[in-house]
């Protein structure tokens, strides 16, 4: 299909139902069948976060895994944060497999029980190994400028986060993922015509293999400046029509146009600008310091009480973040429908995904809320509807 713009041809989009009977129970169903394991697994991770920030016991384990290399501030400081993610990690260990069997049931999990192991693992060492330099630098900092620990502390965590959102697709992303270059080919041609279409400077449009771990299709782009980057699911080009993929890849050519993975790195690092100033209060208060046993932001053993506000912070801002996710998804989506002037496509893609990934079809506001990062399907496609009315005339 062609888009002219002086006469612009929108194609009709059709008035049906979205999903069959059918179609709403199975999504039910599977929502049922989840959300034991995620609400129990959430409330897991909790209490026992708040047990060992809040209480001597965290404390008195990150003294004890200090004491294993001589109990000197360095290595309690990094054996510390090592034995809170264990901790952690091996709680976390049955919910996972819980969640496993229950997407293995539902058609959705191709993991062998080698790669589950391996990602559980992977994922482990990636979050221990971050938590515990993280840990290092933030006793570092403390003691080496006790008075003024919160502004440079502030600074490097703002740092960091660029750091990590820059490298996230060239160090992290490939240790899960292999990545090729999109072949040759129709698809291609289209999607570069896209590209070309929306100012976008795109190096390359990658396909990963994410068919490895699942049936579920997806896209997103990632990185920023030399490492942006448009990857898309091998699941997506195997089981969706050109059209389909090419209003995918249009919302993210959108994210890329509007430098979304800058401004969303960018609201992290505000977000953790007012962490670490929370933080700063918190660990000042005598109350935090006799129910955990520390004396204070300088002594290392505090990492598991500076886990438990970190904590908390996350989960006040989660849904602040998620608004705004939430309002970025709707601006990618309304660019890539102005782009692509095919909003039947992009029906026919949430409809697609929808059914394939067993999403929530209807969604409780409260969920919506707390947890999704995107707009719920439903509004996604009265949007593409309303797109297709507003540009009929
Ligand atoms: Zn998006």
């Amino acid at each position: 299909m062609t888009a002219d713009l002086d006469a612009p041809e929108v194609p009709d989009v059709p008035d049906l139902p979205d999903f069959t009977p059918e179609q709403y129970a199975r999504s039910k169903a599977r929502k049922r069948a989840t959300a034991p394991v995620r609400y129990t697994s959430l409330a897991t991770d909790l209490v026992a976060v708040f047990v060992l920030g809040f209480s001597p016991a965290g404390s008195a384990l990150v003294h004890a895994a200090g004491k294993l290399a001589g109990g000197g501030w360095i290595a309690t400081a990094l054996l510390g944060a090592v034995a809170l993610r264990v901790v952690l990690w091996l709680l976390d260990v049955p919910f996972s497999l819980w969640r496993e069997r229950i997407n293995k049931a539902w058609g959705l999990s191709t993991r062998t029980r080698k790669l589950f192991w391996f990602d559980s693992l992977r994922g482990f060492l990636i979050g221990g190994i971050l938590f515990a330099a993280v840990s290092l630098g933030f006793f570092a900092i403390t003691r080496a400028v006790p008075g003024n620990w919160p502004l440079v502390a502030g600074a490097c965590g703002v740092a960091l986060v660029f750091v990590l959102s820059f490298l996230l697709p060239v160090v992290i992303e490939p240790l899960f993922n292999k990545f090729r270059p999109l072949e040759d080919g129709e698809l291609r041609t289209r999607l570069m015509e896209l590209a070309d279409g929306s100012g976008v400077k795109v190096q390359d449009v990658l396909v990963s293999d994410a068919s490895k771990r699942t049936t579920a299709n997806n896209a997103y782009v990632s990185g920023f400046g030399r490492t942006r980057r448009i990857v898309l699911w091998d699941t997506t080009i195997k089981n969706c029509e050109t059209a389909e993929i090419a209003s995918v890849a249009a919302h993210e050519l959108g994210h890329a146009k509007r430098q979304d993975v800058v401004f969303g790195t960018a609201v992290g690092a505000v977000g953790t600008i007012v962490s670490v100033a929370v933080l700063a209060w918190a660990l000042s208060l005598h109350v935090l310091h006799s129910a955990a046993h520390v004396t204070g932001p300088q002594d290392p053993r505090a990492i598991a009480l500076f886990l438990a506000i970190a904590t908390v912070l996350g989960a006040l801002g989660g849904p602040l973040f998620n608004a705004y996710s939430r309002r970025i998804e709707r601006r990618a989506d309304q660019f890539g429908m102005d782009l692509t002037r095919d909003p039947a496509a992009v029906v026919a893609t949430w409809r697609r995904l929808a059914v394939g990934n067993l999403a929530d079809l209807d969604p409780h506001p409260l969920t919506v809320l707390l947890f999704a990062t995107h707009p719920p399907i439903p509004a996604r496609l009265a949007h593409a509807r309303q797109w297709a009315a507003e540009h009929r005339a």
